[in-house]
């Protein structure tokens, strides 16, 4: 089964036109455009790890989820919320009511040539932490069920992760166009694979410049670059 979609909506701005943007997004994700005031629905089970109140930032009012999958989604522009950190909450519980709030206001949508109007903007993180840039996040459009609003049986399985057993970054020499960093799943096959999580990571991660270390781990774990 796959992420509930937020809101319902008809008409939406993709993950990539969020990158497209110039100035890029510096957290692309998608903008479901909706009424103000539609009930907002958890994607997945998982722990509330954020909500912002202040319609100041570019974000306005905010709810952040850490799922149980792994990955982490963030709702902007909210009206309210109705979920506090800490909170857990079940895939498609109301975490909150969208809204047009950000950038100092509490409604934009009257402004449509520069806002589409009012929508929810949804980010995914690959991982339990922001990473923003232009690569930083997922599309989150391949998660979602196939049928749209509802939930829905047939939707394509997401592969239940385990938490990384650990964090690479490839840090290159300079002027090469490698560069980020990686978290490591240890496979059900006995393999390992790696995931790029953007620029960032924590501060225990281990930091490879070595181009023999590189390509022998390049080796044993699938997806490293
Ligand atoms: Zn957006």
């Amino acid at each position: 089964m796959g992420y509930q979609r937020p809101v319902p909506y008809s008409r939406s701005t993709s993950w990539a036109a969020h990158r497209r943007r110039n100035p890029p997004s510096s957290e692309p994700g998608i903008d479901m455009f909706c009424p103000i005031g539609t009930p907002v629905l958890a994607a997945e089970s998982g722990r509330v790890a954020d909500t912002g109140d202040s319609i100041g930032p570019a974000t306005g009012r905010f709810v952040t989820i850490d799922l149980d999958d792994g990955r982490r989604v963030r709702y902007l522009h909210l009206k309210s919320r109705t979920v506090s950190v800490g909170n857990r909450v079940r895939r498609g519980q109301v975490v909150g009511y969208s809204g047009a709030t950000g950038y100092g206001e509490e409604d934009w949508s009257w402004n449509v040539a520069e806002t589409g109007g009012a929508h929810v903007h949804m980010t995914l993180w690959p991982l339990h932490w922001y990473v923003f840039g232009s690569n930083g996040t997922l599309d989150p459009e391949p998660y979602f069920d196939a049928d749209g609003v509802a939930a829905s049986e047939s939707a394509k399985p997401i592969p239940k992760r385990r938490a990384p057993m650990n964090y690479i970054r490839i840090t290159g020499k300079a002027g090469e166009r490698r560069g980020g960093t990686y978290a490591v799943f240890a496979a059900s096959d006995g393999t390992y694979v790696a995931e790029f999580v953007g620029d960032s990571g924590p501060d225990n991660l281990v930091e490879l410049n070595d181009e023999g270390q590189i390509g022998r781990l390049q080796n044993i774990i699938r997806g490293l670059r």
